[in-house]
């Protein structure tokens, strides 16, 4: 039976898609497509699959106001992020195409003969992609997926499929033949549980939420799938009293309220020395008033809606249930900006201050524009607060102090750190979790690795 799923604009509230939804059947057809098309493309000359690629990261120049407004109607995020995400897409797409004949193997000295590796292609590559940054994550998994000989089945989230089925179209455009970058659309509990379990998908490459992470991961082992996770967040921003305050200040929306808070990296726990804790929190105050929150498709706006009714409630609740156990109760906002009226998922950017560390809404992801800020005594104290999380995937450090930058940088524990910045994702660099927020490396030349498989092959010259 077909159905379809009703895309809505989370700024509008109003419908602007219907797309059909597949299920098991569907995504065995759409499996069956992608193994068929593995061994030809294989086959492509890397320069030839580099060119491929070049013509594919050419489409999406060409469309990138398309895929943007497609991006901001469907996540309902600010035009001028969409219009970066969009293109980020094309300089991932050319990176990897440059990567293709660049991902060499080794010679190895051995006694007896010659040994040398190769990177084999996986196979068939399933992603299940989150809705907050449909299009760059969907990216992030295409690129090294395709330089290195895979093809690809992506799943994107049920409620923001628009972008990823519009790539797939661009690939097809640019050359790259059928059944090697395709796109289901379909619920999580449906297409997403049978693509982590299907026999002929050789790796899983996963961005939600931990515990969805989790399930995705024992599913998977029932057939050895590789798996890389990139999963949830509760990061730090630490900012030591020999900072240049006004700009740990000034950056600090753009580190927690960017896209809503709605971002795996949001720095949402704020570490402020204690000496200065009242004058940062003052020019937080002001920061906040500048963090402009309306229609994402006007290209000054900071911030839009969060992405349903659904998650505004869940966001919501951490205010409401603030504390969590033990003792329970609200919190109270320090600061709040202000929000449109009439439709749209609206919720304002949102200070909790002082917090304290134990409270529910500091130790737990939120998703959405509330930041807790705790005061901290020193380097050590904020060290154990840093890493008091089962997470680890980002966060800043702001002092003036060059060896406690690096001291601090060492010392949490997280997969990407900033110092005197609060830029957690670049092309160029590796970007994944420790502890609970994944493993594996997304981007940079590290990708390549988690795409392929090392081969030894020794070759006697005994006579
Ligand atoms: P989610 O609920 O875990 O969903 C992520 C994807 O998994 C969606 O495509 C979803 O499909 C699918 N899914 C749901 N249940 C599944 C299952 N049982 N088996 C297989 N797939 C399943 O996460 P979300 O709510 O979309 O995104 C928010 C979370 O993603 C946050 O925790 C955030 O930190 C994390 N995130 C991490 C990164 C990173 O790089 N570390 C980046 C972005 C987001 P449906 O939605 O269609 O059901
Ligand atoms: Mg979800």
């Amino acid at each position: 039976m077909s159905t379809v799923t009703t895309v809505v604009n989370p700024a509008t509230e109003a419908a602007i898609a219907e797309i059909p939804v597949q299920g098991v059947d569907e995504a065995d057809a759409t499996v069956a497509r992608s193994l068929e098309a593995g061994p030809a493309w294989r086959a492509v000359a890397p320069a030839d699959r580099a060119r491929l690629m070049r013509r594919f990261a050419a489409q999406v120049e060409e469309h990138a106001e398309e895929l943007a407004q497609l991006e901001t109607g469907n996540v309902g995020k600010p035009i001028s992020e969409s219009r970066d995400e969009v293109g980020m897409v094309a300089e991932v797409l050319y990176f990897y195409a440059g990567a293709v004949d660049k991902h060499r193997g080794a010679t190895v000295p051995v006694a007896g003969g010659v040994d040398m590796t190769f990177h084999e292609p996986l196979g068939l590559v399933a992603a299940i992609i989150p809705w907050n940054f449909p299009i760059a994550i969907t990216s992030w998994k295409v690129g090294p997926a395709l330089a290195t000989g895979n093809t690809i089945v992506v799943k994107p989230a049920e409620i923001t499929p628009l972008t990823a089925l519009r790539l797939a179209e661009l690939a097809l455009d640019a050359g790259i033949p059928e059944g090697v970058f395709q796109v289901v659309v379909g619920k999580g509990s449906v297409v997403g549980t049978r693509l982590a379990e299907h026999p002929d998908v050789a790796k899983v490459a996963f961005t939600g939420s931990t515990e969805v992470g989790r399930e995705v991961m024992s599913r998977a082992s029932g057939t050895i799938k590789r798996v890389t996770l990139e999963l949830g967040g509760k990061s730090a921003n630490i900012i030591f009293d020999d900072a240049d305050l006004e700009r740990a200040a000034t950056a600090t929306p753009a580190g927690v309220f960017a896209n809503g808070g709605q971002d795996c990296c949001a720095r949402s726990r704020v570490l402020v020395q204690r000496t200065v804790f009242e004058e940062y929190l003052a020019l937080l105050a002001d920061a906040v008033d500048a963090w402009t929150v309306g229609d994402p498709t006007d290209s000054s706006i900071k911030m839009g809606p969060m992405v349903t009714a659904a998650h505004r409630q869940v966001v919501a609740g951490f205010l409401a249930d603030g504390m969590g156990e033990p003792g329970g109760g609200p919190v109270e906002a320090a600061h709040r900006g202000s929000v449109p009226d009439g439709p749209g998922f609206w919720f304002p950017p949102t200070v909790v201050a002082p917090a304290r560390a134990e409270w529910r809404m500091a130790r737990e992801e939120i998703f959405g524009p509330v930041v807790a800020v705790i005061p901290f005594d020193d380097e050590e104290d904020a060290e154990r607060l840093a890493n008091d999380t089962p997470f680890g995937l980002s966060g800043s450090i702001w002092t003036r102090d060059g060896a406690r930058a690096l001291r601090m940088a060492r010392a949490v524990q997280a997969g990407n750190l900033s110092v005197n910045s609060n830029s957690s994702v670049r092309v160029q660099t590796s970007f994944g979790g420790m502890k609970q927020s994944g493993f594996g490396r997304e981007l940079g030349l590290e990708a390549l690795e988690s795409y392929s498989d090392v081969k030894n092959v020794f070759v006697s010259t005994e006579g």
